[in-house]
């Protein structure tokens, strides 16, 4: 293998681009949209993601970790935010480690630069691919008014949930694909920092205010500012459709997140201007075909975005496929390309599976005192037996075991603590010896 096209340059595209040009691949990366250094990037709101373990260590890999690490804005633990406006603050780890904040934007054009200041990678915008065949390792991409073909000996499709490359595939015999909307939409709205600069809401914390069927959320920025996002369901009366105004954004804050309301001094304006959208999981399988394409990121598994794991697990698709180049070489891409579907496929699954239990932990859980009972019994035991009880989200953001063993230890995990607080009394007596013990004796028996 010598020549690699990657059609799309966003996260993942451009990591990969990064990485193998590094390699000393001929990377080709095209993009359907402009470059990102000469328009302005998601439309110049401060739009953000989370970056962890699997993040760092993609990055790590590619050696280019202490460059992004210049570009965040760490949250120790999550800041719920009550209909009363009291506030309660969860730290997500007991070893006080973080999650990190990084706009999208600066991110992108980041990794876009990295990769395109090496000799052999070339980075070609405006360019919209049309259609790929698999016989001739061939893309067609429609340039202006022309439709140009390219080839190579690996095409990979880093082209997002409406990936071209992923529909040629569909086309393909015993190809599997999925997509389903959730019920569910989002909506940004930025919290600007104060007139003095400082911030307004914590910096140190995530931020969610949980209202059972919808939540607001907010993410810090380099500038002390906050993207807050509401997710919310498009139907019933304060459904997204009927929220469509100013005037209805501004009811719908007076209702359910007044404390946030001076936190955002142009709210109505926002709230009308800014775009609704909705949120969709796919899962396909495979994620290669023959020996000439592959699919990353959310090309293979878009999911919604309540764990913040959906870039993680683009970049970790990334590394995964580049450390076993490292092992075995690319003269056999066959079998190179089929223990990566063989790895990612399961992953990707499992990493949609938690995405969306995570939306219920998030808008609901996180307000119910017994998953907060649940959470303290879990810190203590975690705490007193860190070999042992390693909680999901710690699994999922804190490590790189693969998604679908995470998902199966959470699940076992959710097991242990439906007895432990079926228990009597274990309200008062959660903070006991005998309420330890258990957990310990339900660990080694159940599976
Ligand atoms: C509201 C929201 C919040 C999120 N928060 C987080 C978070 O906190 N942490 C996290 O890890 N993930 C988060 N995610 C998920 C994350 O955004 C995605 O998983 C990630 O962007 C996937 O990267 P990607 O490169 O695969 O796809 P994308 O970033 O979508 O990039 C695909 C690129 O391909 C280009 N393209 C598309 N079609 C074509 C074509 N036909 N020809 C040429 N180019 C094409 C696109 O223009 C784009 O640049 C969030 C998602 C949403 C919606």
């Amino acid at each position: 293998m010598k020549k690699v096209i990657i059609v799309g340059a966003g996260l993942a595209g451009s990591y990969m681009a990064y990485a193998m040009g590094k390699k000393g691949y001929e990377v080709q990366v095209f993009e359907k949209r402009p470059d990102p250094r000469k328009s302005s990037y998601g439309s110049g709101r401060s739009i953000n993601l989370v970056v962890s373990h699997r993040g760092w260590t993609a990055l790590a890999y590619a050696g280019i970790e202490e460059e992004i690490r210049k570009i965040v804005v760490p949250a120790y633990g999550r800041q719920i935010h009550d209909l009363e406006g009291n506030e309660s603050y969860f730290a997500y780890n007991i070893d006080n480690k973080a999650i990190h904040s990084i706009s999208r934007g600066e991110f992108n054009k980041t990794l876009v630069e990295l990769a395109e200041a090496l000799p052999n990678v070339t980075i070609t915008f405006d360019a919209f691919c049309e259609h790929v065949d698999f016989n001739t390792g061939t893309v067609h991409m429609k340039q202006g008014e022309q439709l140009n073909a390219y080839s190579a000996d690996l095409i990979v499709g880093g082209d997002g949930a409406n990936s071209s490359v992923r529909n040629a595939l569909m086309k393909q015999p015993r190809f599997n694909y999925s997509q389903d909307y959730i019920d569910s939409g989002y909506k940004e709205v930025h919290i600007p920092a104060a007139s003095d600069g400082s911030p307004q809401l914590n910096i140190d914390a995530l931020h969610i205010w949980p209202r059972r069927e919808f939540m607001l959320m907010g993410l810090a920025n380099t500038d002390n500012g906050f993207t807050g996002t509401v997710f919310a369901p498009f139907g019933g009366e304060y459904g997204l459709d009927h929220l469509k105004t100013g005037a209805d954004g501004l009811r719908y804050f007076e209702k359910y997140f007044k404390d946030a309301i001076p936190l955002i001094p142009d709210l109505e304006e926002q709230w009308e201007n800014n775009p609704t959208s909705a949120l969709v999981c796919i899962r396909c399988n495979p994620y290669h075909w023959g020996t000439n394409t592959m699919l990353i990121g959310d090309a293979a598994h878009a999911t919604v975005p309540f764990y913040g794991e959906g870039m993680n697990g683009s970049l970790e698709d990334v590394r995964v496929f580049l450390e076993l180049l490292d092992e075995y070489g690319d003269s056999d891409m066959k079998k190179v390309l089929e223990i990566y579907t063989e790895q990612r496929v399961p992953a990707g699954n499992a990493l949609v599976d938690l995405s969306l239990r995570n939306f219920i932990e998030m808008r609901d859980l996180v307000a119910d005192p017994s998953f907060q009972l649940r959470k303290k019994i879990e810190r203590k035991v975690q705490a007193n037996h860190p070999d042992k009880w390693t909680p999901l989200y710690t699994l999922v953001k804190f490590t790189n075991i693969p998604y679908h063993e995470a998902k199966a230890e959470g699940e076992r995990h959710d097991r242990i603590m439906e007895e432990i607080l079926a228990m009597e009394g274990v309200e008062e007596l959660w903070d006991s010896e005998e309420v330890e013990q258990e957990v310990l004796r339900l660990f080694e028996s159940v599976r």
